[in-house]
């Protein structure tokens, strides 16, 4: 349930309102607005009191506005209990700003420094704001590369340092997420980690700002759920990534899900990047879906750049040559301000 406080309401009210519902066994999230504050209870009443009882006795206090019980699976992550947007500050560049597109761009993987270095400084002259890479990769396949790990973080480390850009890289092992912590701007989660709940769980346990990408057979609900692991675990700095689902088409590798931006505009308050690299798998049709998903709403867009696609470890049919990345930015621009927004 959701207790909305009216605008009289003291700090004593709520330290009432919250002890109360910690008596009746719930976890307590909150979001302060400038107008309202919002209390979140999660969870079921652990006393013989039901959930109705419990809600007509918070409906009782006088500074208390309205009890909403929230039927979806998920509270924290929902617009519901936290109706304004929520903004990510990464070493000063907000992700989720109502008036900004964030991208993120950079290698698949980190194969060499000099592959690295090279992608890093095309995608800086280009415009890019964030660099990605790969050091631990998540393979289908058991046989092919599967990331430098720790040196290849050192690399990106000395590129954010070269470079001035913040890092993003994926978290494969949760005995890892205090390494790569250690190095990572933001923490990306995998589409094929997306329901591996410890993981959350840990990642939840820090306050270094993820990027989880919906799996590639999860609904929307399932992924907000996933979210939820994260941030009712007290990281609220989650975002949400989508990067195409399967579906019976084969021409492309996944199906982008143009509606799922729009959905997670309506039902969260994180913000929502957009990956047509994995989405498309190909480096084609990479523009036209950077396209149709900033026209969409997506709050950023992490696109894999390499210097020579060709000699590419990982997904080169679907990375974009540096000249390819530069069109890319110049050709949203105008999709970006059509929407109210800039890059
Ligand atoms: C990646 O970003 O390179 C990657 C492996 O993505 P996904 O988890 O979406 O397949
Ligand atoms: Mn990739």
């Amino acid at each position: 349930m959701i207790i909305i406080l009216s605008s009289a309401a003291t700090k004593e009210n709520l330290t009432h309102v919250t002890q109360m519902l910690q008596e009746h066994g719930y976890g307590v999230h909150l979001s302060e607005g400038v107008e309202t504050t919002i209390v979140g209870a999660v969870g079921v009443p652990n006393d013989a009191a039901s959930k109705a009882e419990v809600m007509e006795q918070f409906a009782a206090l006088p500074y208390v506005d309205k009890v909403i019980p929230v039927t979806k699976p998920y509270k924290v992550v929902s617009k519901q209990f936290h109706p304004e947007p929520t903004i990510i500050n990464v070493r000063g560049i907000l992700i989720g700003a109502p008036g900004f597109v964030v991208m993120m761009a950079g290698p698949c993987t980190v194969e060499t420094e000099e592959q690295l270095m090279a992608s890093a400084r095309a995608v800086k002259a280009a415009g890019a704001h964030i660099l990605r890479g790969g050091a631990y990769k998540p393979s289908t396949s058991p046989y092919s590369f599967h990331g430098h790990g720790e040196p290849a973080l050192k690399m990106l480390a000395q590129a954010r340092e070269e470079l001035d850009m913040p890092i993003i890289t994926e978290v494969l092992d949760v005995r890892d997420v205090d390494l790569v912590c250690s190095y990572a701007d933001i923490l990306q989660v995998g589409t094929r980690n997306m329901a591996n709940f410890p993981l959350l769980t840990e990642i939840g346990k820090t306050q270094t700002p993820v990027m989880l990408k919906r799996g590639m057979a999860a609904t929307i609900e399932e992924w907000l759920q996933a979210a939820e692991y994260i941030a009712s675990r007290g990281n609220k700095n989650v975002m949400l990534c989508e990067r195409g689902i399967r579906t019976f088409e084969t021409y492309t590798r996944n199906t982008f899900d143009v509606n799922a931006v729009a959905a997670v505009k309506e039902l969260s308050h994180l913000p929502i990047i957009a990956d047509p690299s994995h989405a498309t798998g190909r480096a084609s049709l990479v523009n036209a879906v950077s396209r149709a998903a900033v026209a969409a709403g997506a709050d950023g867009l992490i696109i894999e750049v390499h210097p020579n696609p060709e000699k590419a470890l990982k997904d080169g049919a679907q990375s974009l040559l540096p000249e390819a990345f530069e069109k890319l930015m110049r050709d949203i621009t105008p999709i970006a301000q059509a929407v109210g927004r800039h890059l």
